[in-house]
């Protein structure tokens, strides 16, 4: 490597940096009005959690990159969602019990200029039953004046009340600092304890009516295991064994696939916040779409959450009885222009009331989790990246020619590389190598990072 310009530092640097596996995910909770959503703006340091402060606006995005003292994480901000029809109790509990069902460490907000109220006891007695390291923010305290407000917190059992202001920063720095000695580096889900050689995590996810209770009852049948029921709010079943093709598979999240509630306001705020939860918990994705309507944008965002989060992912078309030749028709030109960046998902077209190709949907999520997991070896790469390179150079630009000089699989679930390069990368050329190396190594069924250093 110091041969072609980069210290042999930067790209062991590089390497880790762009290597990591699934971030450890952090959930912000509380009442509505503690300030939330303000905390959340100020760990990811962006504007952008908050986009409206109007009540039962709806909000897609729920989890956020955020890097604190050089590690990252992923934050989910349960702040978009106003009190509804449950009454706020249940539907701060509700909402909380996703975050913490889906997070590796919790950071519980409570507005210490009003102190703890019943809906705090309540959620710390969800926090109890889950068992996720916790820190306490007593928010607000925008002065030295405000500190005795916080803490009056212990009583909440929590331990230390963190005083902060979310809205000036004050204090913030210190709780994530214990925030980061709670949070495990990966995801416990992902790759902790019970995860290794357990059975694979899969999510079922969809907009609703696509078919997603149906089909997970067809392909149940009486075969089903609770795996464990959350207490708090509800008694549905959260994860469940499946067998399926002869092997043990875990659905997770199947609680969010049963509509338990009719929700009026926030509705779509609470289901984007419930597959956030299940892609989080997942391993792999299988996006359900209705074949029988057009393909929406809310399909849309919910294959982007999946690709986001860095999930191996499978396309179901379902009800796939009703389709005339003319539905068919159309719906092969929707695909290919609305879905044709997740080309590289495996694709099945089923039917959850007749059963149609349920058998193939296990080969489709199984070839999508060996996608995910591919390693391509250092040599084979380099191999492949200097003939790529020699037929098909960089354009010219001002008078340059940058080349990518050579490149590392960094890491796996998703796969991720990283390349050298000698000047700048056209986003153009990126798609290029990136589709190049899918002809080449296949990585069906998965995103994959490319990133590319430049040398000094
Ligand atoms: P959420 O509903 O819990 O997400 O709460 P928001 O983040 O929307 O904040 C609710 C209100 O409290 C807003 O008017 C914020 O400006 C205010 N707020 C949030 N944090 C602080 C703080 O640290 N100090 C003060 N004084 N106000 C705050
Ligand atoms: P979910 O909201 O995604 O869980 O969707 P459901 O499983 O509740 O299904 C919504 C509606 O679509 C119900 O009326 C189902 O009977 C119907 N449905 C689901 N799958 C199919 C299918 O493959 N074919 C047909 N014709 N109807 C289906």
């Amino acid at each position: 490597a110091a041969e072609e310009g980069f210290d042999i530092e930067d790209v062991e640097g590089a390497i880790e940096a762009a290597g990591h596996g699934p971030l450890p995910v952090l959930a912000v909770v509380g009442r509505p009005n503690v300030g939330k959503s303000t905390l959340v703006n100020r760990i990811i340091g962006r504007r952008e959690a908050v986009v409206e402060d109007k009540p039962g606006v709806t909000r897609d995005r729920v989890t956020y990159e955020a890097e604190w003292a050089g590690r990252r994480f992923k934050v989910v901000d349960t702040g978009g969602w106003e009190q509804d029809v449950l009454g706020i109790d249940a539907s701060v509990a509700a909402q909380a019990e996703y975050a913490i069902e889906a997070a590796d460490a919790v950071v519980f907000v409570v507005d210490a200029k009003v102190g703890a109220t019943d809906t705090d006891e309540a959620v710390v007695r969800l926090l109890r039953k889950a068992g996720k390291p916790v820190v306490l923010a007593a928010n607000k305290v925008d002065g030295p004046s405000g500190e005795a407000d916080a803490a009056y917190l212990w009583s909440l059992g929590l331990g230390e009340p963190h005083p902060v202001s979310a809205l000036h920063g004050r204090g913030t720095g210190d709780m994530l600092d214990a925030v980061l000695e709670v949070l495990p580096n990966a995801p416990e889900q992902t790759f902790g304890g019970a995860g290794i050689g357990g059975p694979r995590r899969i999510a079922l996810i969809g907009r609703p009516n696509v078919g997603k209770s149906s089909l997970l009852n067809k392909v149940a049948g009486e075969e089903r295991v609770v795996v464990n029921e959350l207490a708090g709010t509800t008694r549905d079943p959260v994860d469940e064994l499946i067998e399926l093709g002869g092997v043990t598979w875990k659905f997770v999240d199947t609680a969010g696939i049963r509509k338990r509630v009719h929700l009026q306001q926030g509705a779509d705020y609470y289901a984007s916040l419930r597959t956030a939860a299940a892609v989080e918990k997942a391993e792999v994705a299988v996006v359900l779409i209705d074949a029988s309507e057009n393909i929406s944008v809310q399909d849309q965002r919910i294959i982007t959450m999946a690709v986001d989060a860095g999930r191996a992912m499978v396309i179901a078309y379902n009800k796939w009885d009703t389709l005339d030749e003319e539905r068919r028709y159309y719906l092969e030109r929707e695909i290919e222009t609305e879905l044709g960046q997740v080309a590289w998902a495996p694709r099945v077209n089923v039917s959850a009331y007749t059963g149609r190709h349920m058998e193939k949907l296990v080969p489709a999520i199984e070839t999508a989790l060996a996608g995910w997991e591919t390693r391509v070896p250092t040599g084979r790469l380099n191999a492949f990246l200097g003939e790529l390179v020699s037929a098909h150079p960089h354009p010219v630009r001002g008078g340059k020619q940058p080349r990518i000089l050579f490149g590392t699989q960094a890491g796996t679930k998703p796969p991720r590389f990283v390349l050298f390069a000698s000047g700048f990368i056209e986003a153009g050329y990126r798609r290029f190598i990136e589709r190049r190396l899918r002809e080449e190594f296949g990585f069906e069924g998965t995103p994959i990072h490319i990133s590319v250093r430049v040398r000094e």
